[in-house]
């Protein structure tokens, strides 16, 4: 017998093994793992499928070392889900599948939980039946007998056992070691699952919930709700059926250290475990969470993009929350869209699944209009909060201090005087993004990148942020010697500076990827930010994240410009969201806001939509422009990406890539080709790169050609020294 193998190589193929003759333990099946060799390593991989036959001669067949399974791995559910994103992505079947399995099992270990040892009383024992002058004997077995459900020796020693006499207590049959896999509390409830009430919900909260109780099987729900409408308190109480109904709900967030409190109001509201799957779990919690995913026993599963392949026995619903989100892409290797395939699973699960966000993407919206989901609206603040106020701060001809105008300083005073607190939007990490030459205007670049190098004040040197390249701060300027070397544009650290000196008495918190790069920077700002003291926040897109902020009543965004002239189609988009989540994070509960937009283009007519109405009236206007130029929603997309150590090198193997493929294969009706161009920035960390972009009318033509295209490069010698890549459904081109 033969078995067909997917394992993680970079190869867009399936291998064959033989199994051995002698008879097996484990009666080989498609989702076992086993592990085979492979050139001079060991493998893990999944079994595809059992064959009579392989079109490789058999002795040129190598012999599978070991079957890890007796059962499938995950369901086939789920195993195909794996399987249908590895070909929408295109992506090598073996890597894509090892997205299924947490590292200890693509490592071969055994899909088993943790084993703890435990210590009990046995039945009857009791302290007189030792002698009287055996004290320590005696308080060892009382503390045994105190746990009857069974206690660790290192949970005994800390309470002062002296755990080397468990041995004599179990010589003497009054003790015994036994072995437990432990089962979360309460991972059975159906009944009393609460901690606290639900809270009580009227108008469009009650019409939205109404529409989500209906839901039986498959149903895609558009929440669409502006920040602090309450979509969280849908969510819980969404859950709350789910979980009545004895099924299993899964939610996916952005970034789970960032939104602690969205945590922490799941583990407030239910009494069954809130399952979080976070980065600094370790990989045999990681295991372990999986476990109880697919045993069913973890009933409310929270996790970021990789949680979407996390298996579940009885799914009831899927959540994702801030749909639009960029993290729930992954940008390298398997580029799956953890958003987009959580509907594909939805569907195949047949359980409703919830996509909420104050600002939705595009391409979610156009789903809604044309009526694939069910759009629910909350156009309201929950409570009795107010929506904040937007208003544009023209800056033309006004004189910036770091950044900042004499108005905005005029603002700050008042907020901080009245008691609130300020938060200050800029995207720019670092003391100012370039530095330049005084006398002769030369700007100090990255030799790596077509980049400036970001000035960095603390510690002081040069970084690029597209390389990661860091070297010290030159005395003068490499083309004319100058020694006049000044900082141009402002960062978060300037604008730091800044404020400091305007208000010495007041603390400023600073919050970017450099302020936090400790783990315990962040809650340390936080709490004083909860505290509720007068404070500054001053920082980057991080704080558009989920944090609430209710004491904020000041929110401005001091360069509301930055993102409405990109080259990127989906910048106005991108600006969109990003100026309204920030804003979203002030006025919550009874404290009216403020949001301030520094401008040079105040009649811009995206700016101009966003105040003066909504997001869903930007998004109308943003979509007529889409349609207009055939852009996503009403197109599909595909970029492939080369990527070399010489320049010209990517680009002429795109080119010839793409005419290889129209020789070969007749072009589907609705597909065109956009380039091969270098990319917007071409050279990066030393590599020159060049792109091809795929566009067509429907997906069925897009991924014949990209199927067509895959099959050239990998035929293709030139592939070798150039390094290429396919992303589907891309969200930037970059
Ligand atoms: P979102 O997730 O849309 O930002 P939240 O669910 O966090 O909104 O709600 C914002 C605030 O309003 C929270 O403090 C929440 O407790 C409160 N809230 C939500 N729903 C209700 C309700 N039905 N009654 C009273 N307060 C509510
Ligand atoms: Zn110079
Ligand atoms: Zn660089």
């Amino acid at each position: 017998m033969i078995v067909r193998i997917a394992l993680p190589t970079p190869l867009h193929r399936l291998f064959d093994y033989l199994l051995p003759l002698t008879p097996v333990e484990q009666e080989p099946q498609p989702g076992c793992r086993v592990r085979v060799p492979f050139g001079n390593r060991e493998l893990v991989g999944l079994i595809m499928e059992v064959s009579e036959n392989s079109d490789v001669p058999r002795n040129k067949l190598k012999p599978v070392h070991e079957i890890l399974d007796s059962e499938p791995v995950v369901d086939p559910t789920l195993f195909k889900l794996g399987q249908w994103a590895a070909r929408y992505y295109q992506h090598p079947m073996g890597d894509a599948l090892s997205h299924l399995l947490p590292v200890l099992l693509r490592q071969g270990k055994p899909a088993e939980f943790a084993h703890a040892e435990l210590w009990r009383a046995v039945d009857g024992a009791a302290v007189d039946k030792l002698s009287s002058s055996a004290h320590r004997q005696r308080e060892l077995l009382e503390l045994l007998l105190e746990h009857p459900a069974g206690i660790s020796a290192d949970a005994l020693r800390a309470e002062g056992g002296q755990t080397p006499l468990l041995k004599t207590l179990a010589e003497k049959g009054l003790a015994e070691a036994f072995e437990h896999r432990p089962t979360p509390l309460h991972a059975d409830l159906t009944e009393d699952l609460l901690n606290e009430p639900a809270l009580p919900v009227h108008g469009e909260q009650a019409d939205a919930l109404e529409a989500i109780y209906a839901a039986s099987g498959f149903t895609p729900f558009l929440l669409y709700g502006v920040t602090g409408s309450g979509k969280t308190e849908i969510y819980l109480q969404a859950i709350e059926k789910t979980l009545a109904a004895g099924k299993q709900a899964l939610v996916l967030v952005p970034e789970i250290g960032l939104t602690p409190q969205t945590l922490g109001r799941f583990r407030a509201r239910f009494r069954v475990p809130v399952h979080a799957l976070h980065s600094n779990l370790s990989d045999r919690e990681r295991l372990d969470t999986w476990l109880h995913a697919r045993a069913g026993s973890a009933r409310i599963i929270i996790g970021t993009r990789s949680a979407i392949f996390t298996p579940m026995k009885n799914p009831g619903l899927i959540i994702v929350d801030e749909e639009h989100d960029g993290s729930f892409k992954q940008q390298d290797g398997f580029r799956y869209h953890a958003r987009d395939l959580a509907l594909v699973r939805a569907s195949r699960e047949n359980v409703p699944v919830i996509l909420g966000s104050a600002t939705p993407a595009l391409e979610t919206l156009h789903n809604a209009s044309s009526g694939r989901y069910q759009l629910l609206k909350l156009t309201q603040r929950a409570g009795n909060a107010r929506a904040p106020r937007f208003e544009l701060l023209d800056i033309r001809q006004q004189p910036l201090e770091a950044g900042l105008s004499d108005e905005l300083i005029r603002r700050i005073h008042q907020h901080l005087g009245s008691g609130t607190q300020v938060m200050l939007f800029l995207n720019r990490r670092g003391f100012s993004p370039s530095l330049i030459c005084n006398n002769c205007g030369t700007v100090v670049d990255c030799t790596r990148c077509d980049a400036h190098m970001t000035l960095h004040r603390n510690p002081p040197h040069l970084h690029c942020h597209h390389c990661d390249r860091q070297t010290p701060i030159p005395r003068a300027c490499s083309h004319c010697g100058s020694t006049e070397l000044k900082p141009l544009g402002i960062g978060t650290e300037r604008a730091e500076d800044a404020l400091q000196k305007h208000f010495p008495d007041v603390p400023i918190l600073r919050v970017d990827r450099d302020s936090t790069s400790r783990k315990s920077a962040l809650e340390k700002m936080m709490a004083v930010v909860h505290s509720g003291e007068p404070c500054i926040l001053v920082g980057t897109q991080m704080l558009a994240k989920g944090h609430h902020f209710p004491k904020v009543t000041l929110v401005a965004i001091l360069d509301a410009d930055a993102g409405l002239f990109s080259a990127d189609f989906r910048g106005m988009e991108k600006t969109a969201q990003l100026i309204l989540q920030v804003a979203g994070r002030a006025g919550r509960a009874d404290h009216p806001g403020e949001v301030v937009l520094q401008t040079l283009h105040a009649e811009h007519p995206m700016l101009q939509t966003l105040i003066g109405s909504d997001y869903l009236h930007f998004a109308q206007q943003e979509m007529k422009l889409r349609y207009a130029a055939a852009l996503p929603p009403f197109a599909h997309h595909a970029i492939v990406r080369g990527e070399a150590s010489r320049q010209g090198w990517a680009e002429q193997f795109l080119q010839e890539l793409d005419q290889s493929a129209r020789t070969q294969v007749q072009m589907p009706e609705g597909v065109q080709v956009i380039g091969p161009f270098p990319s917007p920035m071409e050279k990066r960390g030393g590599l020159f790169r060049a792109q091809l972009l795929i566009s067509a009318k429907t997906r069925p033509a897009l991924h014949a050609w990209l199927g067509a295209l895959i099959r050239q490069a990998e035929a293709d010698p030139q592939g070798r020294r150039v390094r290429w890549t396919l992303d589907v459904d891309p969200i930037d081109n970059y």
